[in-house]
């Protein structure tokens, strides 16, 4: 099996240098355990924070550790009755070509016709979720409502904007680094307006294309573009507080709104969330989606890197926006 392993913490932007390939051989299987060979692994943007070693909703990795996160793979060996081989499973056990565990340590996932497994990893799985919960429970988005979304063409900002549009929003605008992003959001992905944050004035871009206001915002991004939607927002706005990645990679402290009293004047709700609190609406998103993915309704993009060894090459370039969709590492 090959593994990667935190070698160092990160100060500011990772390197190569901060992570240690290594290979192992597995040991014999022992019995409840199943092998599975992953056919993709995730790249997310939190997985940098647990690289500091500071308060988070999760641990931090430890150093000499592999880094865990989310992956779908085959069993392709097995002593646990429960998972035989050739089941497609998603899992927690990280960045490593073949995982042993205990098979209580996996989720079997039913194959859809026409469901790429990749798709477990994304929209129909963790970033279609968090994009769901933040603006259906967070944000507690109605039908008529004006949606912005910062970092709108990555995994959960594709998700956050196809939910918001068939949940019946009336404009949904988004933002993201590059023109290439910003016209697919227009064009592929139901967005009415959609701005390159990289222009400069965030503000008077957003304001531009909201000129009657917003009532939602689903943050991804925060700093600069969290003024932003403070000095958009209508009467009665609520932010869904998802992600601040402006700030995972700098090793100043983020600048923060200078307009909070916003909140006061427009009686504004910001909310801050993490997906681990709310997984009890997995079950009715998953529904939802499925039955938005059938009838054809859902578009998706993936970058995909080649190559367990390639995997932090992967890691940094999403951070660096190389991504449209997810950025998936395939085995
Ligand atoms: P993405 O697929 O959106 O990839 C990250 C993207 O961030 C890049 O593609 C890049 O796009 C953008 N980006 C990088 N630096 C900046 C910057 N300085 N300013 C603006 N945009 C930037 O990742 P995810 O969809 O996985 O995650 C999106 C956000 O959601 C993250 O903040 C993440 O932490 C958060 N998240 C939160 C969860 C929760 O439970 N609260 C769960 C999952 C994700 P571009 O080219 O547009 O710059």
């Amino acid at each position: 099996s090959t593994q990667i392993l935190l070698a160092s913490r990160p100060a500011g932007w990772p390197s190569e240098e901060n992570f240690e390939v290594r290979t192992v051989e597995l040991p014999a299987m022992a019995d409840g355990q199943v092998r599975v060979r992953n056919e993709f692994i995730s790249v997310d943007p939190y997985m940098r924070g647990r690289m500091n070693d500071t308060r988070s909703y999760v641990a931090p990795y430890q150093i000499g550790e592999r880094i865990a996160g989310g992956a779908v793979g085959r069993v392709v060996a097995s002593a646990a009755q429960q998972l035989p081989v050739g089941t497609l499973v998603t899992h927690q056990h990280g960045w490593s070509d073949t995982v042993q565990a205990a098979a209580e340590t996996f989720t079997p996932v039913p194959e859809i016709p026409g469901v790429p497994s990749s798709l477990r990893l994304h929209m129909m799985g963790m970033t279609g979720l968090t994009a769901w919960v933040g603006l259906t429970v967070v944000a507690g988005m109605k039908e008529g409502d004006t949606v912005f979304i910062s970092g709108a063409a990555g995994a959960v900002g594709t998700a956050a904007g196809q939910i918001a549009r068939l949940l019946g929003a009336k404009r949904v605008i988004g933002s993201a680094g590059s023109p290439e992003k910003v016209e697919l959001l227009t064009q592929k992905y139901g967005y009415d307006a959609a701005f390159n944050y990289k222009d400069g004035d965030v503000a008077g871009q957003l304001a531009a294309m909201a000129p009657e206001g917003i009532d939602v915002f689903f943050d991804n991004v925060g700093g600069e573009h969290l003024e932003a939607a403070l000095g958009a927002f209508n009467d009665g706005g609520r932010a869904a507080l998802c992600g601040a990645i402006s700030s995972y990679n700098t090793t100043q402290a983020p600048v923060g709104p200078r307009n909070m009293a916003n909140l006061i004047t427009r009686g504004l709700k910001l909310q801050g969330f993490t997906l681990s609190n709310y997984l009890q609406h997995a079950p009715e998103f998953g529904q939802r989606m499925g039955q938005w993915f059938t009838e054809g309704k859902i578009a998706y993009d993936e970058t995909i890197v080649d190559g367990i060894e390639n995997t932090v090459e992967a890691f940094i370039a999403m951070m660096q926006g190389a991504n449209t969709g997810k950025m998936l590492v395939r085995i």
